[in-house]
């Protein structure tokens, strides 16, 4: 019994809908598809990033700007020059922006450049950084830590919604176990658990579960059939240059065949993808940041 007052589902058609722009929502009848990069590298990245996923199902962009990496000697982030990118991609091409905060100093700033702060799987459990993601007054896209239960994940969660904010979205990411075939071991299981104990959308990143970019679509699929509010995938314009994670990512042209392959999937679970909204329909980009 996880003693969850906030988090846990009352009745069984108790659904919480986070927003994350006016247009889309985590929780309703329509999944949210949230493509791009493990990091933002450049506005040119970016720009190409936000320009091509405009064109297809994919309803948000996301790229790290302050980074989690294991060596502290590898690439850790723009930092706020990412911040400015983001900004300036998300009003260019209509696009609400995810990206992941570190540490309580952090919150103010990227708040401020974009629509949802997600917490990485390191930090699922920094209770202070959760109590204090309970006031900033946008939605949290919190991560599933890499060896929490599924226990431990809704307490974390409790920490936000209990210090102020409502708005918590959970991703399952994959979690460690003996195999280091894959990257992580995606548990589809707790994602079924998950939308029975809580009334909290739930989302995959089937990226970071199997680390390797062949293995993507299939299990993008099975969150999908198995109840799944949306998916967050890892995507770049020239996969094997990316400077962090990129045996994981996605060319472009396969995100968008990966997001089309889905839309069967949802239809047969009674979800739906949206349509592109058109190339045409997005504002055109006026001028470049340096
Ligand atoms: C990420 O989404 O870029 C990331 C670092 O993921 P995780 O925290 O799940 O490892
Ligand atoms: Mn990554």
């Amino acid at each position: 019994m996880i003693n969850a007052k906030l988090a846990a589902q009352s009745h069984s058609d108790h659904q919480t809908v986070v927003k994350l722009s006016e247009t889309v929502a985590f929780g309703g009848e329509e999944l949210v598809i949230i493509g791009g990069p493990c990091a933002v590298e450049s506005w040119e990245q970016m720009e190409t990033v936000a320009q091509e996923l405009a064109a297809t199902s994919v309803h948000g962009l996301r790229g790290g700007v302050y980074k989690p990496r294991t060596s502290p000697y590898a690439f850790q982030g723009l930092g706020e020059e990412g911040l400015a990118i983001l900004a300036q991609v998300r009003s260019l091409y209509n696009l609400p922006v995810v990206t992941e905060v570190m540490s309580i100093s952090q919150i103010e700033v990227v708040a401020a450049h974009v629509d949802m702060l997600q917490v990485g799987s390191r930090n699922m459990q920094n209770f202070d950084l959760l109590k204090a993601l309970g006031q900033a007054g946008k939605p949290i896209l919190l991560k599933r830590g890499l060896a929490a239960t599924i226990e431990e994940f809704v307490m974390a969660a409790e920490y936000i919604l209990s210090h102020g904010n409502p708005d918590v979205v959970l991703c399952e990411r994959g979690i460690r176990s003996f195999d280091n075939y894959t990257r992580n071991v995606l548990d589809l299981g707790a994602v079924a658990a998950l939308k029975q104990i809580t009334h909290l959308p739930v989302i995959v990143d089937p990226s970071h579960a199997v680390g390797k970019r062949e293995l993507i679509a299939p299990v993008a699929k099975a969150a999908v059939a198995c109840g799944a509010d949306g998916l967050i995938i890892e995507c770049h314009p020239v996969p094997e240059k990316s400077v962090s994670d990129a045996r994981q990512a996605l060319s472009l042209a396969d995100m968008a065949n990966l997001v089309n392959s889905l839309k069967p999937v949802a239809t047969a679970v009674g979800r739906t993808i949206s349509e592109p909204m058109g190339v045409g329909s997005q504002p055109a980009p006026i001028y470049c940041a340096a």
